[in-house]
């Protein structure tokens, strides 16, 4: 069901989920301070107790209220990248509900630059906890209408437009003046070194973190990558059914095609909707050209290769 800026504000102050927009993909909010909207988060999305949620507030100015500290380091971080795909995870304030932390003694917090999702938060002065607005391991949504296709109508969503990042913020663990990038996404390990004026601390936390289930980002049809525009023609030739995506200009025989830019960032933008909308031409394979592994599709590797289950 859609619903508007009023009627969410109210919804979620209510203690209510909203599925909302955000610049990455689109969230299943609820006030993070409120617990059984926290657990009705966990129910709708059917995704385990043990999974934290990423808390979103309004401005940096706000990190005190969950954070027990706000280092140098991360404030430097914060400067430069927030309002934006940056979470930042934190020492947690003990009143901060385990709930939201899945028992962890940290908390992860951004600062979302969607003038949408700023706007709930200045409006309703809650922080919202809002991880993707998908059941659990499935495509993340960057549309409303990919909210309620994998929701139902049940959920109230927010329309927003489509996502413009289009892939989960990059996570970042800080302790004190050492950091550990948890998740890649579109800010890159070369871009936080640079702010970070140090190079990244492996191990700095227990590698139980985030988001990184294998099956994680799956459509529901089986999806094969190749390293080359040939070998994708080749075992296009051998299957019955299939649908190709492809990076820049082309078209596959016997394949129904997609393109997508040939860069990190438009591709990026349009990788979920093409995979849903591969997804529900119900055919048996969706082949997929894989970008070059170079630092700058990182992250879309990452995706992609969680999608065909490759990633060990
Ligand atoms: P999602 O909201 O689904 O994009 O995923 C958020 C990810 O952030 C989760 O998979 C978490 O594991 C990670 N995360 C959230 N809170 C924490 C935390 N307190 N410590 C470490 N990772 C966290
Ligand atoms: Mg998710």
């Amino acid at each position: 069901m859609q619903v508007n800026l009023a009627e969410a504000v109210a919804l979620l102050k209510a203690g209510h989920v909203v599925a909302i927009p955000t610049e990455t993909v689109y969230g299943l909010a609820a006030d993070a301070r409120n617990e059984s909207a926290l657990r009705e988060i966990y129910a709708i999305k059917e995704r385990p107790a043990h999974n934290p949620l990423i808390v979103h507030i309004g401005s940096s100015e706000q990190v005190l209220d969950w954070a027990t500290g706000f280092s140098e380091l991360a404030q430097k971080l914060a400067a430069v990248f927030w309002p934006g795909p940056l979470t930042l995870v934190l020492p947690a304030r003990s009143a901060v509900s385990s709930v939201v932390r899945a028992g962890e003694p940290t908390v992860a917090l951004r600062v979302p630059a969607h003038p949408v999702a700023q706007a709930l938060l200045q409006q309703s002065g809650l922080g919202l906890a809002a991880p993707s607005a998908n059941k659990y391991t499935q495509l993340s949504p960057t549309s409303a209408q990919h909210v309620l296709n994998g929701l139902g109508e049940a959920v109230p969503v927010l329309d927003g437009g489509a996502c413009q990042v289009g892939i989960e913020s990059t996570i970042v663990a800080v302790d004190g003046n050492q950091w550990q990038l948890l998740r890649l996404g579109m800010i890159t390990e070369v871009a936080l070194t640079a702010v970070a004026g140090v190079p990244q601390q492996i191990q700095l936390r227990p590698p139980k973190a985030p988001g990184q289930h294998l099956l994680h980002y799956s459509p529901q049809t089986p999806l094969q990558l190749f390293t080359s525009r040939a070998a994708l023609i080749d075992a296009a030739a051998r299957e019955n059914s299939c649908a190709a995506l492809l990076l820049g200009d082309g078209l596959i025989e016997h394949c129904t095609s997609f393109n997508v830019p040939n860069n990190p960032v438009g591709m990026a933008e349009k990788l979920y909707d093409t995979l849903h909308r591969m997804d529900a031409l119900h055919v048996e394979k969706l082949l997929i050209e894989a970008p070059p592994r170079t630092v700058e599709w990182l992250a879309i590797h990452d995706r992609l290769a969680r999608a065909s289950h490759s990633l060990n």
